[in-house]
């Protein structure tokens, strides 16, 4: 269904590399990704090309930019059908991986998939900010993620908590982040964050994007995450 030399390509213009391996589980991951699509609404990025550039390249895109350690322990937040998660296992089937959801017909989707590449994943069926007030995620990873889930303030709320200290929350956003940034630095260091660096690349024809680095110095005060109706009525920031 897609390229594999285009996109093989297109993570080495990124600096990733891909082996076989990897290209053919992308190529069957897209398959899979339109099957289900026509029975649940996952994504409007059908066509092969776009796939290989807005959903695996963009998820790629973290790799290009940040160091992550060999087994690192990396959830991602809000992943929908997979992104960046199980796009990053992918390519990097050493990471321990956790994609978490509130929406059950999505992971329904992913153990699908996950099953069909033959990728140990774990499957979290539930609100981040229940999670992350859960001992066996809170503080527990490396690395958390989240492509297009909120605004920053109420993203960190929903990250960070996972995160442990020294960790980082990578938050993936499209290009203009200065003012989200702005609203949300106060919250991220309420919630034990800090900004360490705003990393910005250009994607193929999709145009630029932004991936905001935080790292986690302290533990998030246990008040944190709140209850979802709050945090919607008195957001952080
Ligand atoms: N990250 C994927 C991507 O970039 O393609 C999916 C993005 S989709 C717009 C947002 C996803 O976040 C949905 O699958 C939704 O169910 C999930 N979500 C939103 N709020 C959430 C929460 N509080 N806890 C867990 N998942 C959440």
């Amino acid at each position: 269904m897609i390229d594999r030399s285009y996109l093989k390509a297109l993570a080495a213009s990124l600096g990733v590399s891909l082996d076989d391996r990897a290209l053919e589980r992308f190529d069957r991951y897209a398959r899979l990704l339109c099957d289900w699509n026509e029975k649940i609404n996952l994504t409007a990025i059908t066509d092969p090309q776009e796939i290989c550039v807005k959903h695996f390249a963009d998820s790629l895109s973290v790799l290009a930019k940040v160091e992550i350690p060999q087994d690192a322990k990396l959830i991602d937040v809000g992943t929908g059908a997979g992104f960046p998660g199980l796009a990053l296992k992918i390519a990097r089937p050493d990471l321990r991986v956790t994609l978490l959801d509130s929406t059950k017909k999505k992971l329904m989707v992913l153990d699908d998939i996950s099953q069909k590449l033959e990728l140990d994943v774990e499957l979290l069926h539930k609100r981040a900010e229940e999670a992350g007030q859960s001992r066996p995620y809170r503080e527990q990873y490396d690395i958390a993620t989240a492509r297009a889930v909120a605004n920053l303030a109420v993203l960190s709320e929903y990250c960070l908590p996972f995160v442990k200290v020294g960790g980082r929350f990578l938050a993936m956003k499209s290009a203009k982040t200065q003012e989200e940034l702005a609203g949300a630095k106060k919250a991220i260091g309420q919630l034990g964050g800090r900004v360490e660096k705003v990393h910005t690349l250009q994607l193929e024809t999709a145009g630029e994007r932004t991936i905001l680095e935080l790292k986690k110095q302290s533990p998030t005060p246990a008040p944190y995450p709140r209850p979802s109706a709050k945090i919607a009525r008195f957001p952080l920031g």
